[in-house]
Formats: structure tokens, sequence, C-alpha cells
């Protein structure tokens, strides 16, 4: 991570607002490390959680729509779980993740987004996600054609993936939800 400095006024107060909204108390971690040193992927990460935690504290949002952490977080929950504070780190890589995709911002791992679109577009149109149409989504976005066909060839057989689409009956909702007229169902 580099080394600028941070003042006040290069902080991003939008950002921080917008982790308020969402109960994502960023300022109330004290650099502990219990988040990071639990997490099972953060040898991945090109910054540490704890790290991802104070820049954010900053509102350095740009670094971090940057940062690939955004996109490898496998919102796991164990750094939340451990975290003394409770501060709800998940949240935050949710955040940042829709911060990306709204403002163009290109993703260091390209096949994570791709991965993400395919899966949600499979829930808005079917309610649920169909395997099959969800792979060839994620092929054509990813253009990882030959990757893991293999194991799909596998799980065919096994008849672990069906060839057409099955649609939950509550369909109408999930689009609802995605168009956002879902606001009934919170309640
Ligand atoms: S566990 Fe919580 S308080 Fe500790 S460094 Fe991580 S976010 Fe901060
Ligand atoms: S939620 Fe993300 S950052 Fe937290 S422990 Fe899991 S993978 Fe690591």
């Amino acid at each position: 991570m580099d080394k600028t400095v941070i003042s006040p006024k290069t902080r991003n107060r939008k950002f921080l607002h917008k982790l308020e909204m969402r109960n994502v108390d960023v300022h109330a971690c004290y650099q502990c490390g219990r988040c990071s040193a639990g997490c099972p992927i953060g040898d991945y990460f090109d910054m540490s959680v704890m790290q991802a935690v104070r820049l954010a504290a900053y509102g350095q949002e740009e670094k971090l729509l940057q940062s690939d952490i955004i996109w490898l977080c496998a919102a796991c929950e164990t750094c939340a779980t451990r975290c003394p504070n409770n501060i709800d780190i998940p949240g935050l890589m949710d955040v940042l993740r829709e911060l990306a995709v709204r403002k163009g911002v290109p993703a260091d791992q390209q096949r994570v987004p791709a991965f993400h679109k395919s899966f949600l577009g499979s829930i808005r149109r079917w309610g649920r996600a169909w395997e099959v149409g969800l792979i060839a989504g994620y092929k054509l976005r990813s253009k990882d054609y030959l990757g893991d066909m293999g194991l799909g060839m596998q799980m065919l057989l096994k008849g672990k993936l069906k060839l057409s689409p099955h649609a939950i009956k509550g369909k109408t909702e999930i689009k609802d939800i995605f168009s956002g007229k879902g606001k009934e169902y919170d309640r």
C-alpha cells in the first residue's frame, strides 16, 4: 500500500456517510488485527483486512475501489465474528463492490464480477440459480471458455446440472426486488 498522506481534506465524506447509513461503523476499529488474523484467504489480498478498514475510516474510497480485496472477499463473515467491535466488514465489502460497479471501476479480478453478474442474472430471471445458464453467462463474460470443463462434464453426467431452468413460484416478487419495487417484502 502506498504511503500517501491522508488529510481531512482528502477524506471522502459522502463515502463515509454511505457507510454510516449501512451501519458499517469503521470508526470503531482500534486495529487489533483479529480480522486479518482470522481471514481464511487474507494471504491472497493486496492489503490486509485491517488496512482496508482503516482506509475506509479515512474515507479513502478510491484506493479501496482499486484493491482486489473487495472482489476476493468471500463474505464468509469470519472477520465480523472475530471483531471485538462488531464491525460489519463484509458489509463494507458489499458497499465497495456496489460502488465499483456503479462507477465502472474495472476490477483487478475480472472473473469475480463476471460470476456475480451471471449469478444475479440467473436469480433475476428464474428466482433461483440455474447452473447451466449461470455457467454459460459466466463463460461469455469471463471468456474463460475451457476452464473447469472436465468438472462440468462430470457434474452433467451425474445429473447434477439440469439442462432446462426451473423457476420458483415467487419469481415475480424476486423481479420486483431487483427493480426496486420490492420494498414491501422487507417488512
Ligand atoms: S477485528 Fe475489528 S477492531 Fe480489530 S482490526 Fe479488525 S476491524 Fe478493527
Ligand atoms: S468476510 Fe471476507 S474479509 Fe472477512 S474473513 Fe471472510 S473473506 Fe476475509
